[in-house]
């Protein structure tokens, strides 16, 4: 247990077993600077041996019927489910997040597993009617083989599962590579699958050098897939390595959504859900709202409404009461965040709440902040500001909106407030993400696919689209005589 044993979490989970690997990694509370715990590291050695492993539990794991798989991933959701409160403790001592939002992210997991017990169950392929006598054709889907999951710290629970569950319920053994600063919710998931009991090699964690375990897994041949969710800039150093074995990639990459907020919205609903788009996760989503802009007719109006809610927004450790703001994951971050605020400030921005490290902790406080006036060239305007800083500029027609909203290389999320129909579907269509909000600021959901355009990535994860990142397609051509 946390805190009482550290031991307990130095482990790591190879082969079925729990072992005591080297070189333990410090785990840090971003609201403290403290180190709560230690995990230990991996060498690629023992990398290769977990791929082989794994690469030798594929025969027997493929075999088991759908149902039969699905089984253990609902395991797995009961003991997530049981350990609820514990697990959502963890997440926020490592990740620093509000403690409700902690519960949130485990209550998502948990959807996700039973979402893909169900899924499991339906990997169909299909029969396709022949076009010359004496032929049948068949189509099926097979599991790719071993997968290496690396995940990213800003939703160490849910985007692991959102990996492991699609990548064991379509028949394929997986290891999960966290990230180094919040390994502690992966562990908390390797303690549910072992009390699950899925057979040995199945699932295994890694912890270490991300580019050692990354260089293992893109150039031993027995892992055939890579999943990663993290930034746009690692995932295109696993692009340019996965060319030699053309090893199969599936990327959940950066963002940079921009909120579009028209005339005719309920300005009271913008204003909340502009708060949660960007302020949720301490503005740490691959989601969150970087760049607001607000129609020229309401600006007087809207800009102030946000200011004063923002301001309302309490700031604190994640563990304390009716928090809604926690820190950023490092001390990195928080001066990445101060310098973007500089940056846009010495660019003529205004700094309209906000703007400082926050006095009140010893961890990586950043006070909730909003720029206004931002000119098209602050760096914020164009690159991903991972903390809670949100532009929020102005703009006169749909079309010029539209235009804004488009100009960035990325293609995750946007967000739109209106009330004319016509005009949403017409945003639908022209919107460039792959999840587009209208009048609603949390885009996931298990059923639904999730996933990015352009430079925010390759693939679909969730949804029935879920598995298709660890399934093949066979033809089966059957000569038949009739
Ligand atoms: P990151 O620096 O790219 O790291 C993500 C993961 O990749 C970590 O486990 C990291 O390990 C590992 N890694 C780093 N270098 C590697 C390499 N050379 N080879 C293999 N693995 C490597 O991203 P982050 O800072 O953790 O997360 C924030 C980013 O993730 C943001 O850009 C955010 O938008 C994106 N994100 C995207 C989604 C989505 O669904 N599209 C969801 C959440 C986050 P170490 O920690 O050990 O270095």
């Amino acid at each position: 247990m946390l805190g009482t044993d550290k031991n307990a979490i130095r482990r790591l989970y190879l082969s079925g077993q729990w072992v005591e690997p080297e070189d333990p990694l410090p785990v840090v509370n971003p609201a403290s600077g403290k180190v709560i715990a230690e995990v230990g590291t991996l060498g690629r050695p023992a990398v290769a041996k977990a791929i082989a492993d794994a690469s030798d539990a594929w025969p027997a794991w493929r075999r088991l019927p759908g149902r039969e798989r699905g089984a253990y991933l609902s395991k797995i959701a009961d003991v997530l489910q049981r350990r609820a409160e514990e697990i959502a403790r963890i997440i926020t001592l490592e990740n620093g997040k509000p403690l409700a939002q902690s519960r949130g992210e485990l209550s998502m997991a948990v959807d996700h597993l039973r979402w893909f017990a169900g899924e499991a169950q339906r990997a169909y392929g299909r029969v396709v009617p022949n076009q010359v006598e004496g032929k049948r054709h068949l189509v099926i889907r097979s599991p790719v083989g071993v997968v290496g999951a690396i995940t990213p710290w800003n939703f160490p629970l849910v985007l692991a599962v959102r990996k492991v569950a699609p990548a064991l319920a379509a028949g394929c053994p997986v290891m999960l590579k966290p990230a180094s600063a919040t390994p502690l919710s992966a562990v908390m998931l390797t303690e549910a699958v072992d009390e699950a009991g899925l057979p040995a090699a199945v699932f295994q964690l890694v912890v270490g050098q991300s580019a050692d375990i990354g260089a293992e897994m893109l150039e031993n041949p027995l892992c055939r897939k890579i999943t990663f969710t993290g930034s746009t800039e690692v995932g295109r150093q696993l692009i340019r390595g996965a060319a030699e074995n053309v090893t199969k990639l599936s990327l959940e990459l950066g963002g940079h959504a921009p909120v579009l907020v028209f005339d005719d919205a309920d300005l009271d609903k913008a204003v909340e859900g502009t708060l949660v788009a960007k302020f949720r996760n301490t503005g740490q989503s691959c989601v969150a709202a970087n760049r607001v802009y607000v129609q020229r007719s309401i600006a007087e109006r809207f800009i102030p409404a946000l200011v004063d809610a923002t301001r309302r927004l309490k700031v604190g450790g994640g563990l304390d009461d009716g928090v809604d703001i926690g820190p950023v994951i490092d001390e990195e971050a928080l001066k990445t965040a101060l310098e973007r605020i500089e940056d846009a400030a010495r660019r003529g921005a205004r700094v309209l709440c906000g703007g400082r490290r926050w006095p009140g902790g010893e961890g990586y406080f950043l006070e909730p902040t909003l720029l206004g006036d931002v000119p098209e060239e602050a760096i914020c305007m164009h690159e991903e500001t991972f903390a809670p800083v949100m532009p929020v500029c102005v703009f006169d027609d749909e079309d010029e909106g539209i235009h804004k909203a488009n100009a960035t290389r990325y293609g995750l999320a946007a967000y739109a407030f209106t009330r004319d129909l016509s005009r949403t579907w017409r945003l639908a269509e022209s919107l460039e993400a792959g999840s587009i909000g209208i009048n609603d600021a949390v885009p996931a959901t298990s059923q639904c696919p999730f996933g990015g355009l352009k430079q925010s990535g390759w693939g679909r994860e969730l949804g029935t689209e879920g598995l298709d990142a660890f399934l093949e397609t066979k033809h089966i051509i059957l000569g038949v005589e009739t």
